[in-house]
């Protein structure tokens, strides 16, 4: 396989994904501890290593950024301009693998839930304007 060293932008941004994504993760499992579920992290032995999941409750939660799983229809799941077919390839592999991750998954008995990081930014934002105005729908 050909390898691609991203341009110094490329990286940088990827950098801040990962912390983004890290911080995502931590907000979702203060919620799933909120609401008393167990679970455990990066659970390699089920398909797709769930971010979490309860293998005798049977279910998984996956939290994927929207660049790297490249989110359909979002303005987060864009393309470097620079080895453009070599990224579309990589999310086209990244997106058929999650669904077959979900489908096995599912195949199992499990319940299985995507929480994509726009959907948690739109939650946070959502909450930094009410908290800026002081109104419930700004
Ligand atoms: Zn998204």
């Amino acid at each position: 396989m050909k390898i691609i060293r991203p341009d110094a932008e490329t990286s940088a941004r990827m950098a801040r994904i990962r912390q983004k994504g890290t911080k995502i993760e931590a907000a979702v499992a203060l919620m799933l501890r909120d609401l008393g579920l167990h679970y455990r992290r990066n659970v390699r032995k089920l398909p797709g290593s769930p971010d979490f999941a309860n293998q005798s409750k049977r279910w998984a939660v996956f939290v994927h950024g929207c660049f790297w799983h490249h989110h359909a229809g979002c303005y987060r799941a864009t393309v470097p301009k620079s080895n453009r077919r070599f990224w579309l390839n990589k999310f086209h592999d990244n997106k058929r693998r999650d669904a077959r991750s979900v489908r096995l998954l599912q195949r199992e008995g499990y319940r299985v839930v995507v929480i994509w990081e726009c959907q948690a930014h739109r939650i946070r934002d959502k909450l930094t304007k009410i908290l800026e105005t002081g109104r419930v729908n700004p």
